[in-house]
């Protein structure tokens, strides 16, 4: 289940910035998630209480922000913000066109990262 390894990542950077700060509990992980990882929030919602389960971050408030995707077009160089489509989630082929000239010579520029962008504790 790719959530659950991905809440667990996520579980793992706040824990141990919670330790730097010696704090005793992780009370709101703040969470930005590119929406061409094909992370679906609720499934991450619930594997994030299932892996925070017994630790310093049980309870605490997971918070997604969806990051639009973005190609930048190899033959004209040209950058577009594109969002994943029914059809893209459902089999996982993102092959986006250029909005400007119409090339499928794309390549993804972000949208498919995640990063944890803060944390709340309580010390
Ligand atoms: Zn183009």
């Amino acid at each position: 289940m790719h959530e659950f390894s991905f809440a667990y990542n996520i579980f793992k950077v706040a824990e141990a910035t919670a330790i730097k700060y010696n704090a005793k509990k992780i009370t709101e992980v703040l969470l930005e998630i590119g929406e061409l990882t094909l992370i679906v929030p609720e499934l991450l919602q619930r594997s994030f209480e299932m892996a925070t389960k017994g630790s310093i971050a049980e309870g605490a408030i997971l918070t997604i922000t969806l990051t639009p995707g973005k190609i930048k077009c190899r033959e004209c160089s040209k950058i577009s913000g594109v969002s994943l489509t029914h059809e893209a989630q459902l089999t996982g082929l993102q092959l986006f066109k250029c909005s400007n000239c119409g090339s499928n010579n794309t390549e993804i520029v972000e949208g498919k990262k995640a990063n944890v962008k803060n944390i709340k504790i309580q010390e």
